[in-house]
């Protein structure tokens, strides 16, 4: 069983042969490749050199294709500042004025950068991997979450407290949500077999407000893709125990969790309904541990999470540049040895 299909059996509720890796891992990808992250990142050809090297390195399942959180802002006129080993930032918000929003167009992610170069990777990652990895080309930021880095968080957070304007930040996430659909499909069209978008958590607004406001957008981005055959995934960081039904209430295909979120009450409540992906920690874990923590913490995931399928592992969000491969070639080891599953649907013993 390759890949591909290891990861489509997952996501159709049925037992693949091996829980599958998801690797969340572009920059560390750009660190491996070598180079000045500005130049990896804004190249669709570099970016795919990048990640197909990573994973000739890993062989990790699910290749997750990203240039960081800033593309659909910076496809829609917004200042991008790109460093030579870090992740994008955006300088400075596109909306000054509310009157502001009625100038922006839902852009073509196929003339438009840097969608065009996302696209790009996601092409040559397809072709070069020939169907034998399952490809997720992301579709950035969810509805809350550009409208974030659109009007200024602190500044749309105080909007979205405010009845008064709470009419204003509707259009604002409709749009939003627009531009997520036109660009989840784009990767579709471009070989990926599902797209995410990253959603705001309780960390930033109320289960109410998310209702209100993350759920309609993120509702029509799910079926828009489920419609063109696509897999939808949805990313949430932070202790998202609260909010698992109101995730699912997306129709979400997947979703992406970090381990701040309680893995058996998620395992009780999303088992049947969606798959998971997750939850290592990208930073305490899989940067700073040893190669034996991480085994550790994989066999301790794997135990809670993998049963009866759903479950796809990994880092639950994305890993630091200088995350040591040695720790990920532990997880892939660990993965190899312990989350073969028998024909009941457990995972073999495998220590
Ligand atoms: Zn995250």
């Amino acid at each position: 069983m390759n890949s591909l299909e290891r990861t489509t059996k997952v996501l159709r509720g049925e037992i693949p042969d091996r829980v599958p890796v998801g690797l969340h891992n572009y920059l560390m990808a750009c660190r491996l490749h070598g180079g000045r992250f500005d130049e990896i990142l804004r190249s669709g050809e570099l970016m795919a050199e990048a990640q197909l090297n990573a994973w000739r390195t890993f062989g990790h399942d699910v290749i997750m294709l990203e240039i960081g959180v800033c593309a659909e802002a910076e496809a829609l006129g917004a200042k991008i500042r790109y460093t030579a080993d870090g992740p994008p930032h955006v300088e400075e918000p596109l909306i000054k004025e509310p009157e502001d929003l009625d100038k922006l167009c839902v852009p073509d992610p196929e003339r438009t950068f840097p969608l065009n170069e996302v696209l790009k990777t996601t092409r040559i990652v397809r072709q070069e991997t020939n169907g034998k990895a399952f490809i997720n080309g992301r579709s950035d930021q969810g509805p809350i979450a550009l409208a974030l880095a659109l009007t200024g968080p602190e500044r749309f957070l105080t909007m979205l407290a405010d009845p008064e304007w709470q009419p204003w930040c509707r259009r604002c996430v409709e749009f939003c949500s627009r531009v997520n659909i036109a660009l989840g499909e784009a990767q579709l069209r471009a070989g990926a077999d599902s797209s995410t978008i990253g959603l705001a958590g309780t960390s930033l607004i109320s289960p109410r407000l998310f209702d209100a406001f993350e759920l309609p957008g993120t509702k029509a981005y799910c079926s828009a893709l489920q419609r063109k055959g696509g897999f939808a995934f949805v990313h949430a960081c932070g202790n998202e125990t609260k909010l698992l039904n109101n995730l699912l209430a997306t129709g979400a295909d997947c979703l992406e969790l970090d381990p701040g979120t309680d893995a058996e009450k998620c395992k009780r409540t999303v088992q049947g309904r969606a798959s998971v992906l997750g939850m290592i920690d990208p930073a305490q874990v899989m940067r700073r541990g040893t190669p034996e923590v991480v085994r550790e913490e994989t066999s301790r995931i794997l135990e809670r999470m993998a049963r009866g399928g759903g479950f796809i592992v990994g880092p639950g969000c994305a890993l630091p540049a200088d995350t040591p491969p040695e720790n990920v070639a532990a997880l892939m080891e660990c993965v190899r040895r312990e989350g073969i599953y028998g024909a009941d649907g457990a995972l073999k013993p495998g220590r």
